[in-house]
């Protein structure tokens, strides 16, 4: 499932199609990437806007034409991607929005990706989003009052929250304990003051970092980064090399070092 620096990178293969009108939409009916949204209301509702702008938040992306806007998940195996304006809809290409230049598609092989449609630029379930970790509102009182409320859960888990940290996964989390130096096991509630400010930091910082690297130009994060060494068995630690511990931790596979991140 792609982390909100993907989803940033992502959204932006549509960016060819802003400016441009739509010309017609192809909805493969069926198709249970619908499940949220009407396919006729779609069409209707979009035939003839322009598209003007892109924008995400967390794991969500939005596409914004005039007076209408469209909420779009990637689940687990949704594409984005800018096809010739006679574009023929192959199997997996659910949604198809002919602009009079391109035709920009939505291909789910798998089909976990949803869709929203609203006939307003700024609709309301967009609005009331939690705010992005790199933004102002997400501030260190919050997260250290979401750390109490959750204090018997391990901080591994409590970063997968989408409601708190949106659009951070599983290397991402991590790769913030791993910076922290806090084992991903260690219960919410056990955080001293120095600590929190510590992960309330860490957390903003690799946030920023990942949009900046991956989400941009889908870079590869650099070698110092416990990203780099995670996947694979016989992975060390950057910093020490020391050999990295696995197990699962909030339902995912987690790694961290055993030397840096001590229980
Ligand atoms: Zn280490």
């Amino acid at each position: 499932m792609p982390e909100l620096a993907e989803v940033a990178f992502y959204s932006k293969k549509w960016a060819p199609g802003l400016g441009d009108r739509v010309v017609e939409v192809i909805c493969r009916e069926r198709a249970r990437i619908y499940r949220t949204a009407e396919p006729g209301t779609i069409r209707r509702g979009l035939k003839g806007k322009k598209l003007t702008g892109i924008e995400t938040k967390g794991k969500q992306m939005r596409f914004v034409f005039e007076e209408a806007s469209l909420g779009l998940h990637l689940g687990m195996t949704g594409k984005l991607l800018v096809k010739g304006k006679e574009h023929e809809p192959g199997r997996h290409d659910h949604l198809v929005i002919r602009q009079t230049k391109r035709s920009l598609v939505f291909r789910d092989a798998r089909m976990f990706g949803a869709l929203k449609f609203d006939s307003s630029a700024e609709p309301d379930w967009w609005v009331k989003l939690p705010p992005e970790v790199v933004s102002r509102s997400f501030t260190l009182k919050a997260v250290s009052e979401y750390l109490r409320r959750r204090k018997g859960s391990p901080l591994k888990a409590v970063l997968l929250q989408q409601e708190r940290f949106p659009g951070v996964g599983n290397w991402m989390a991590d790769e913030i304990l791993w910076r922290c130096r806090l084992h991903p096991g260690r219960r919410a509630g056990t955080l001293g003051d120095d600590e929190v400010e510590i992960f309330f930091r860490e957390t903003k910082q690799l946030c920023r970092d990942a949009l900046r690297i991956i989400g941009t130009k889908y870079g590869r994060p650099p070698a110092s980064w416990l990203f780099r060494h995670r996947w694979r068995r016989g992975g060390k630690c950057p910093c020490d090399g020391a050999m990295l511990e696995r197990a699962t931790i909030g339902g995912r596979t987690t790694a961290w070092c055993p030397k840096c991140q001590r229980e």
